[in-house]
């Protein structure tokens, strides 16, 4: 029955479809983990694939990037076309926003037109149900003569019905019939016929495409094609083109209008037609709720303080819920350094497990709770449609910089991590406005300095702290709007590319895809924990506990015995209870005192102590100590470390309290005030990003010379902020 030669080709499905439309949905449902993600050859647009068996076939699956239509304007539909051109994919997957469905087949229409082999994905079949429409899709199949299928992506609808009859129509060998697709008005359809014709006479076979299609091409003077053609008809493509000309001057004349405009027009009739056909609405005319919801939530006077009120909310919940799982991971940590300072010998691999390693990653994991919240919120956002909006209120804002707001999304996403901001960039269309963004992304606080921040707006500025953690946030966004703004003007002049901000429907969120994202999101953080962070703390033990003089350890031993001799000789003296107890606390107190002057003189005399002097006279104007300045430093390797360096500095090993007061004790203790941690803040939130952000700015501007420029940049705006706070607050006599 099979035939044996078909069964070892491979098959190649390509999945075509709107934005949102669920492409990347169906594709996971249909791959699983078989995927391959990468770039368009030559384009910086994401290229996923992956191959399966299916019953006997080897199937390669591509999922194209998401447009509205196959004019060749932006890269995502010159990358979509080419490949359904030139790689001729045995079958294309149109999936359709059936909850959607005028918009989702101006593409299929043209899909149609394309003559390439198409069955359509009717998904969010539940939406469109949920919407009371009913959508007669045996009658869409046979006005269009496309095998039709129903799916619900995100349940795992229909996928097999999907592939069953994709992998049929691609073996049969039914030619893509001519009759049911666009037919336009006579005057067109006559322009399209001389033309075909000149087509056939001159090229015959050399023409790679539909001669009707490459004809309607060419009448919509559409640059690509004209281009092959030229390319293919050697000395005959001027006359060609000529011809094409006169065609489309005639058409211009006789609707005084572009014939791409007249081709656009009947094409929504074709499918307004279409959807008379097979779409009925149920319930009499439904409020649209998300344009509703639309009018409070972009309204031009409440819109934006609504978006400002919403990321307030948001830290302030980060900030708030976070700090009640904190006490567990701190209890947790605390049992665990116990345990592990009981089965250890006294030495230096326990001080290396204690100080270096459980110190270390503890401090950082214990903002595991906040970064929960905070992705937790980001996904909310994403999931509802709200990010969309925020994009949509951001434009006239973005539009000052020069930048749409579809730049804002990557940087809204930048609170979170700034690699996957940066990566995000690649939707935008222009190499400009890609660069300008990925410049001014990282001044987007990312969710990794947000334990920086906890800890010194805590100990400086109390029951203020979210308050001021929002504040920063701001400074952040300003900053990165003026730098856009400053960029725009100098490095990158032009106008921007127009855009239509598109607004897809609100949905109410799955749990489950919440939790999906949010945890993608956090595991890149758990991972950190036990990479670099775990190697970036045993470091930074290293250098602040070498080289160890001996008179440290020395002087440390007879400042002992003498607290111990005076304990004894008082005691002696001492009958009463209280005044034992008294003493006792006194004992205690002296030797914690003496533990914690030991381990600062010897951090200090340490490789990093030395190194951090070297550098004081950078940050002594800003404010920051040489062990600020170490933390900072560190905070190269991931932001992270600032804080579990600053937790190795100031060598807090306090039983009583939970290392996070400790620290912010030690901290205020340090002559540190909310002045110079204003400053510290500010520095952190601009000065050069992370080594993992780095690398990849390295990677999306595809020069070193655009990484060196944010590193040099941001590190020097961040010193002169930190500088003009600083210095300035203290003339104003705030510090
Ligand atoms: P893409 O932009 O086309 O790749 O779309 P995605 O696959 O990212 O899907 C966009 C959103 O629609 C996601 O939140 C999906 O979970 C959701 N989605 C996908 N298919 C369906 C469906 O059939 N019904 C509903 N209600 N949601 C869906
Ligand atoms: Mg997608």
């Amino acid at each position: 029955m099979k035939n044996p030669h078909m069964a070892h080709r491979v098959l190649t499905i390509a999945l075509a479809g709107n934005p949102n439309s669920g492409k990347t949905t169906i594709f996971n449902a249909l791959t699983g983990t078989r995927q391959k993600v990468g770039n368009w050859p030559g384009v910086t647009v994401e290229k996923k694939e992956g191959v399966i068996q299916w019953r006997g076939h080897t199937l390669k699956i591509v999922d194209l990037p998401g447009t509205y239509s196959l004019t060749p304007f932006s890269i995502e539909e010159i990358v979509a076309r080419n490949f359904i051109l030139d790689d001729r994919p045995d079958v294309v997957i149109d999936i359709i926003d059936t909850s959607n469905l005028e918009r989702s087949l101006y593409l299929a229409t043209q899909l149609r037109e394309l003559d390439c082999k198409v069955v359509f994905a009717l998904n969010m079949m539940d939406l469109a149900t949920a919407r009371g429409a009913k959508i007669d899709a045996p009658k869409l199949s046979e006005l269009l003569d496309v095998p039709v299928v129903q799916t619900v992506g995100n349940r795992q609808q229909g996928i097999d019905e999907l592939l069953s009859a994709a992998v049929d129509l691609a073996l049969s060998d039914k030619d893509v019939p001519q009759k049911r697709k666009v037919r336009y008005n006579q005057e067109v359809e006559k322009a399209i016929e001389a033309l075909q014709q000149v087509l056939d006479a001159q090229m015959e076979d050399a023409l790679p495409y539909h001669p009707r299609w490459t004809a309607i091409k060419l009448i919509e003077n559409d640059t690509i094609v004209q281009e092959r053609v030229a390319a293919l008809a050697g000395e005959r493509g001027a006359a060609l083109l000529a011809a094409a000309r006169k065609q489309r001057d005639y058409l211009s004349d006789r609707f005084n209008d572009e014939p791409e405009i007249v081709t656009t027009d009947e094409r929504y009739g074709f499918i307004s037609g279409i959807i008379k056909e097979v779409l009925t609405t149920t319930t009499i005319q439904r409020v649209d709720i998300s344009r509703a919801i639309d009018l409070v939530l972009t309204n031009r006077f409440v819109g934006m303080p609504i978006f400002f009120f919403f990321i307030w909310a948001m830290f302030q919940l980060t900030f708030t819920l976070g700090q009640y799982p904190q006490v567990v991971i701190e209890e947790g940590f605390g049992l665990l350094a116990a345990g592990m300072g009981y089965l250890l010998p006294d030495g230096l691999l326990k001080e290396l497990v204690l100080d270096g390693i459980i110190q270390g990653v503890g401090t950082v994991a214990v903002f595991l709770p906040n970064i929960l919240i905070l992705f937790f919120c980001i996904a909310l956002f994403e999931d509802t449609g709200y990010m969309a909006r925020a994009a949509f209120l951001m434009d006239k804002i973005m539009h000052l910089v020069g930048l749409h707001g579809k730049s804002f999304i990557p940087m809204l996403m930048g609170f979170g991590c700034n690699v996957p901001a940066i990566m995000a960039t690649r939707t935008l269309e222009s190499q400009k406005d890609r660069i300008l963004t990925i410049l001014i992304t990282p001044f987007m606080s990312c969710s990794a300095k947000l334990p920086v921040y906890t800890i010194l707006a805590g100990a400086f500025f109390g029951a203020k702290a979210g308050t001021v953690i929002f504040a920063i946030y701001l400074i952040g966004i300003v900053f990165s709007i003026a730098t856009g703004r400053l960029f725009r003007s100098v490095l990158f002049r032009g106008a921007d590319a127009p855009f239509v901000m598109e607004l897809p429907p609100y949905r109410i969120p799955m749990l489950k895809s919440l939790t999906i994202h949010m945890w993608d999101r956090s595991k890149i953080f758990i991972k950190r924990m036990g990479g670099v962070i775990l190697i970036g703390s045993v470091v930074v033990w290293g250098l602040a506990n070498f080289p160890r003089p001996t008179e440290i350890q020395e002087r440390h031993a007879v400042d002992q015995a003498r607290i111990e001799d005076r304990f004894v000789a008082q005691s002696a003296v001492q009958t009463g209870e209280e005044e034992q107890d008294a003493l006792e606390t006194w004992r205690s107190d002296a030797l914690a005192d003496l533990e914690r002057r030991t381990q600062a003189t010897q951090a200090e005399q340490s490789l990093l102590g030395r190194l951090g002097h070297g550098m004081a006279p950078f940050f002594a104007p800003i404010g920051v100590d040489w062990r600020g300045g170490i933390a900072l430093l560190s905070g190269f390797v991931a932001k992270e470390i600032v804080v579990s360096t600053l937790g190795v500095l100031y060598a807090i090993t306090d039983d009583e309290q939970s290392t996070e007061q400790a620290l912010r004790g030690a901290l205020r203790a340090s002559g540190m005030t909310g002045l110079s941690a204003m400053a510290m803040m500010v520095f952190v939130l601009l000065y050069m990003p992370c080594v993992a952000t780095v690398a990849a700015i390295r990677r999306e501007t595809g020069s070193i010379k655009w990484m060196m420029f944010s590193i040099v940049y941001s590190t020097g705006m961040a010193w002169l902020m930190a500088l003009i706070i600083y210095q300035g607050g203290r003339l104003l006599g705030l510090g």
